[in-house]
């Protein structure tokens, strides 16, 4: 049992982080979106026999662009890195995640898979032939990681493709280009199917810890290069045009969503009485204009440099 004294330091970096919320708002692109309660804030933090929960860590919100490492961890474990790096990139673009600007230039090749462009193709290359089959192929990847079913929210995928313009055009310059492996309607509905996978902070830290752990001791399977690989394109690539500044900042591999969602990795760390391997989930609504939680990355900031946890 920890002491009230003990987690003192952790509770002022959640406390400050949690005022941070009123710098930001919920995304609002779309109604389901833009209904969250923009000043809840939540953290859960998992160790391989240890948890840590700040905030209401029951709340359930969709994963958004978090999947894109799912995703991609499930195309490349299927198709190999040498094929995947046929059709996507490993370049971070320092554009905002649904841009278009690049995709005439690289000889046409959507730069990584964290950009809505890369992850239209990861979709794409997904195993099996249709939506429904694809979209399972990373629902049960996530399910063995998270060891529990999970449920896909239909009133945020229904509002997502009925304002998916910018994904459509992306999607279509794609397949002109060659690189869709499916049909631009497939494609689509399984990357915002994905995008619409219902979860919590707690299992945001489960698949944090299994990046940690490289995969170890789980039924989801996926090789440690690959695993590697995704943690560098999080490094990377993972919060939008913020990711450099993070990198520099908390120096922690993350991925974040429109919806307030962060997922970081601690590869070996000490957090109160969490040891080694820390998976961290992260929800707060309330996101900048880049699109990362205000709150989440302000937490990360100070806990990466309150508990030294700066991977590089
Ligand atoms: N569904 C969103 C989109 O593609 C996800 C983007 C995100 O989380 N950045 O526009």
């Amino acid at each position: 049992m920890i002491s009230k004294l003990q987690m003192e330091k952790l509770q002022t970096i959640y406390a400050q982080a949690h005022t941070m919320t009123s710098k930001g708002k919920a995304a609002s692109y779309i109604p389901a979106l833009a209904e969250a309660d923009s000043t809840a804030f939540s953290v859960s933090m998992i160790s391989m026999d240890d948890t840590i929960e700040l905030g209401n860590c029951s709340e359930t919100f969709t994963l958004q662009s978090v999947v894109k490492v799912l995703s991609f961890m499930v195309a490349t474990h299927h198709h190999g890195i040498e094929e995947i790096m046929r059709y996507v990139d490993v370049e971070p673009t320092g554009d905002s995640f649904n841009s278009i600007v690049r995709l005439e230039s690289n000889k046409n090749k959507p730069f990584n898979p964290m950009i809505n462009a890369g992850a239209i193709t990861i979709a794409s290359l997904l195993p099996g032939q249709t939506m429904f089959e694809k979209v399972k192929s990373v629902t049960s990847f996530l399910e063995e990681i998270l060891n529990k079913q999970v449920t896909i929210n239909n009133e945020v995928y229904l509002s997502e493709y009925h304002s998916a313009d910018y994904n459509r055009a992306i999607a279509y310059i794609l397949q002109a280009n060659g690189f869709l492996k499916s049909d631009v309607e497939v494609a689509l509905q399984v990357y915002l199917q994905l995008c619409s996978i219902s979860v919590n902070t707690s299992d945001l830290a489960k698949i944090a810890l299994y990046l940690a752990t490289n995969g170890h001791n789980s039924e989801a399977k996926c090789s440690k290069k690959i695993i590697n690989f995704a943690k560098a394109l999080m490094m990377t690539c993972g919060l939008y045009n913020f990711s450099g500044k993070f990198a520099a900042f908390v120096g922690l591999p993350a991925k974040s969503g429109v919806s307030g969602a962060i997922i970081a990795v601690v590869k070996d760390g000490e957090i109160e009485h969490l040891k080694g391997p820390i998976g961290i989930g992260l929800f707060g609504p309330a996101i900048d204009d880049v699109g990362n939680s205000v709150a989440g990355i302000d937490f990360l900031e100070k806990l990466s440099k309150e508990y030294d946890l700066f991977c590089l």
